[in-house]
Formats: C-alpha cells, sequence, structure tokens
C-alpha cells in the first residue's frame, strides 16, 4: 500500500511540475522536499521536480540539477540541513524547468553553473514542448550556465571524480548524465524515468535511439553496486537499467520494422507494439500512444552509414 501511495504521489507530483506552466492553481506550498543520503557523500532530493543529487565535503556542496523556480527556497533549505557551507557549484542534466529552475536562486548566492552547451542554447531562447503543449519562455541570463563544455568535463570536487558525459539526442539535445566515480553513483537525468516511460522532447533533439545510447553509457559505467539515480522515479540499480534497455530495443526494433513496411503513424500506434509492457511502464503520466507516436516522430530509419549511432565517448580520468 505504501508502495502504490508513493507512486500515485510521484505521478501526481510530475504531473504537476509539467503542466505548471499551463495551471496556475499549483500549491508550491505544499511541496515537501525528501533528502535521503545514498553513501557517505551523495544525497538525493526528490519531491521539488526532477530528482537532485547533492554531494557534500570540504571544498561546499555541488548540485545535479536545481529544481523547480518556485520551490528554490526549499531546496536550499534541505542542503543547509545537510551542511553549513554554501553551494559552489550546480550541473544541470539539461535545460527542462524543473532541472534548472532553481539556478538563478542559487547563483545569487554564489553558485556555478555547469551544462552541456545546448542547454546554454536552449535556455536562451523561447521553446515550446509540444507534447505538453507548453510554451517555455528564455531563462533570465543569470540562470543560465557560466560554464559550458560538448563532450564530457571531469570535476575534481569534494574528493570525488565527478564525471559529467554528454548523450546526444536522448531526452532533448543538451542531456548530461553525472557519475561520482568513487561513489558510485550515476544519475542518468531524464534520460530515464524510471517506473515509466521516457518522454523524448522532439522539439529540443530528442530521440529514442539517444535513450538507448543513454543506457548502453550507463550499463558501461555501472556495476552490481551501482546506485542510479534517474531523473523521475525511484532509485535503482543495473539489474532495472538491463530489463528496462531490453524493453526500449525491443518496442524500437518493433516500431523500426512497421516503419519501414509503410505503416502510417496512425497504423503503428494501432499495432500496439509496447503491448506485454503497457501494464508496468504505461500507466503513467506518458501513455503508451504518445509515447508510440513519440517514437515513429524522432525515428530516422538508417539510410547511410553518417545516420547511424556515433559512440558516446567515456571519460578515462
Ligand atoms: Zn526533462
Amino acid at each position: 500500500m505504501h508502495a502504490i501511495h508513493q507512486r500515485v504521489a510521484l505521478i501526481l507530483m510530475i504531473v504537476a511540475g509539467l503542466t505548471s506552466h499551463r495551471l496556475c492553481a499549483q500549491d508550491w506550498s505544499k511541496v515537501e522536499v525528501q533528502t535521503v543520503r545514498l553513501t557517505d557523500s551523495v544525497y538525493v532530493l526528490a519531491g521539488a521536480g526532477g530528482t537532485m543529487a547533492v554531494l557534500v565535503g570540504e571544498d561546499g556542496p555541488l548540485l545535479v540539477d536545481s529544481g523547480y523556480k518556485e520551490t528554490a527556497e526549499k531546496t536550499a533549505a534541505a542542503v543547509k540541513a545537510i551542511t553549513d557551507k554554501p553551494i559552489r557549484l550546480v550541473i544541470n542534466t539539461h535545460w527542462h524547468f524543473d532541472h534548472v529552475g532553481g539556478n538563478e536562486a542559487l547563483v545569487k548566492a554564489g553558485a556555478i553553473i555547469i551544462a552541456h552547451e545546448n542547454v546554454r542554447k536552449q535556455m536562451s531562447a523561447d521553446r515550446h514542448v509540444a507534447v505538453i503543449d507548453t510554451d517555455v519562455p528564455a531563462s533570465p541570463p543569470a540562470a543560465r550556465p557560466a560554464i559550458t563544455f560538448a563532450d564530457s568535463l571531469t570535476l575534481h570536487w569534494n574528493g570525488e571524480d565527478v564525471r559529467i558525459m554528454h548523450v546526444p539526442n536522448a531526452h532533448t539535445d543538451g542531456d548530461s548524465m553525472v557519475f561520482f566515480s568513487k561513489a558510485n553513483v550515476l544519475h542518468m537525468g531524464d534520460t530515464w524515468f524510471n517506473g515509466m516511460y521516457t518522454f523524448m522532447d522532439i522539439n529540443a533533439g530528442g530521440s529514442l535511439d539517444g535513450v538507448i545510447r543513454a543506457f548502453d553509457l550507463a550499463l558501461t559505467l555501472a556495476d552490481d553496486t551501482t546506485v542510479i539515480i534517474p531523473g523521475h522515479g525511484p532509485k535503482a540499480d543495473v539489474a532495472g537499467l538491463r530489463e528496462y534497455r531490453t524493453m526500449l530495443v525491443t518496442v524500437r526494433d518493433r516500431v523500426r520494422a512497421l516503419k519501414a513496411q509503410g505503416k502510417t503513424r496512425d497504423e503503428v500506434i494501432a499495432a500496439k507494439p509496447t503491448k506485454e509492457y503497457d501494464a508496468k511502464w504505461g500507466q503513467s503520466w506518458l501513455d503508451p500512444d504518445t509515447w508510440v507516436g513519440l517514437i515513429f516522430d524522432t525515428m530516422k530509419l538508417p539510410s547511410s552509414r553518417s545516420e547511424r549511432a556515433r559512440p558516446v565517448r567515456v571519460p578515462t580520468d
């Protein structure tokens, strides 16, 4: 009963978050940040946007993502409850408002924002997210990442090697995964919505092939003791990662085969390529038909070598 309760709460939270730009009825005063300690140095903060990670130590806290703008004070208070040191660094896994909303307040308090260069680009102009029919205005300059990178970046911080790796065209065109290699904790950003179908933002260059590449990279990093933090949904392990990847590849191959046969978008959706997975992953805000339509729309049939996926480079230092 408790698990079901948590799941319903999570779904409501995501739906509330994703629709908050359209509905003004969201009661931010009711949002609570839940803090969970994963290791000696790594915590997660959940409930105020995408799941955040906090790395603590001598150099001062480093945050992965900053949650909603409206709950930035609650996020800062949750970090303060862990450590007295001021937040120094914030990594954004991608540009969506439930992951970068707290940036401006954190910068005003002295933090520096780090992200893939496409996160800065996406945050610098007005955007539209079609699947939730939401316009997202450009972020103020102070909220945009001050440090950007093209491929990967390693931070040596709080005694940890923090490896930030870009995965092209997955949930968006600017996703990064963050690996705390000593603590053995991997934050996957929104390349994984655990417990539900993973949303690809087609207006921002998302694709299922990219999401699968993110899973492949995660599987090269994770071992049996790695703790995995998805952008939404409960924490996971490598077994959960493998199970979800199998589903992604099966559905991708089915949709690709139907598309190659010349089936239309409606025909592919009607063929129910996700059917045996819907009981487990299709009960959340992104229903199976919408997800299959997104896969269809973002899928290009490989017609030449140049269109095939390029491998993701894993930094070694
Ligand atoms: Zn997102």
